[in-house]
């Protein structure tokens, strides 16, 4: 884990803490890049061999190469310290785990990302009783209502990743503060720079760094930013504990990524903005989940919360059968058919293919919804596909 150090107050833009913090040219012999430092261990100070306390001893605990990832997150979300791991899901157990224990009770929005809802509802339920309340979250007044005795966590996702719906996160954090539960959320699809939930009270920020962070669809990694003291107990417990380290190369792509992160999700967004608005307007689309439009459903917590409001994700409902839905899916030639988002690259979804109607529903998530990412490619040869591919859905009849 690494704690801002006093030269990174240097930087006080998004965009200059994502551009420099952490380029220390003095200690890198003048590299313009810092380099990565691919080992495991550091040799430690004797009195006989010169070598001088770095402060660095295993690379499962700290790395300098991961330090400086970790320095530019913590100051991008207003944090004091955060720590990297091998995964966003590494990132997001470790930050639940710190705030369980035995047969306690946790209470989330329903929209949270699958792999999370099952480590809540399955793994910590079955190996240690852990129980859960799953609220619908729009008033944070059903959060208050949801807390037991045995409460220990309020988890947040906001705006979640398939129908972007969101919570009022500084309400929820105070009620949670009231009855001295912790917070944790999963902060991903805002990013540091649209929004930083660490400034409303949340106790700890996850992001998986697979998606804009990384930016490049090439690696997998995840960070928790927070206080020194909740960080600090993370890194030494369930970082170092159970593992789940980033690797030093993985956390110079990272800093590559972020570098032009601003700029990208700038990019990411314009182009967001057109699709969104065209399916809007387009007869074979029902209901389109942006918040970037005014018909968001959350309009107010979007203006409330988001400093900027788009980004490539979005989703809609295709007004049509489930097999003209998955012809569309299928018929797209520029968005390719796979999970995950963030990337240079547009991809396409539909979460339902393959689940029954009755999970569909159990998991809330409305009939024949596509959820798109909008890469970095030209953004009128994407509409032009998109279009191609409506033109194709309606060939199909039964
Ligand atoms: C992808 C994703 C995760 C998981 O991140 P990994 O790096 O794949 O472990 C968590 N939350 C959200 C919202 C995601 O989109």
């Amino acid at each position: 884990m690494a704690v801002l150090k006093p030269q990174d107050e240097h930087y006080t833009t998004a965009q200059d803490i994502c551009t420099h913090l952490g380029d220390e040219y003095a200690q890198f012999m003048g590299a313009i890049v810092p380099p990565i430092f691919q080992n495991s261990l550091f040799v430690k100070p004797t009195p006989k061999n010169g070598v001088p306390d770095s402060g660095f001893v295993y690379s499962r605990v700290s790395n300098p190469t991961m330090d400086i990832a970790e320095r530019k997150i913590a100051a991008l979300e207003g944090a004091e310290a955060a720590a990297v791991f091998s995964s966003g899901m590494g990132a997001i157990s470790a930050a639940i785990m710190h705030f369980v224990k035995k047969d306690c009770h946790i209470v989330a929005p329903h929209t949270i990302y699958g792999p999370t809802r099952t480590f809540i509802t399955k793994y910590l339920a079955e190996k240690f009783g852990v129980t859960h309340t799953f609220v619908h979250g729009v008033d944070p007044e059903e959060f208050r209502k949801a807390i037991r005795p045995e409460t220990t966590l309020i988890y947040l996702e906001s705006p979640s990743s398939l129908t972007l719906y969101m919570q009022d996160i500084e309400e929820v954090a105070k009620i949670a503060k009231e009855h001295g539960i912790g917070t944790v959320i999963d902060n991903t699809y805002a990013t540091p720079l649209h929004q930083n939930p660490y400034k409303h009270g949340v106790d700890l920020i996850c992001h998986t760094a697979s998606k804009y962070m990384g930016g490049h669809s090439d690696i997998i990694a995840g960070v928790v930013a927070g206080s020194k003291e909740n960080i600090e107990q993370i890194a030494a417990n369930e970082r170092e504990l159970m593992g789940a380290c980033m690797d030093p190369h993985q956390a110079w792509l990272l800093i590559r990524g972020l570098r032009t992160m601003p700029v990208r999700v700038k990019a990411h967004g314009e182009s967001g903005m057109k699709v969104a608005k065209w399916l809007e307007q387009h007869p074979c689309v029902k209901q389109v989940f942006y918040p970037g439009l005014d018909s968001h459903p959350q309009k107010e917590l979007v203006d409330k919360y988001l400093k900027g409001k788009t980004n490539g994700l979005l989703a809609f409902t295709f007004d049509g059968t489930a097999a003209q839905a998955t012809e569309f899916v299928y018929s797209l030639k520029m968005f390719q058919f796979g999970v995950s988002w963030g990337g240079f690259e547009s991809l396409c979804v539909m979460p339902t293919v393959g689940m029954s109607e009755e999970e569909a529903a159990s998991l809330d998530i409305p009939t024949n919804l596509i959820r798109l990412h909008v890469g970095l490619e030209d953004v009128d040869t994407l509409i032009a596909d998109l279009e191609q591919a409506f033109e194709a859905s309606k060939k199909i009849t039964e």
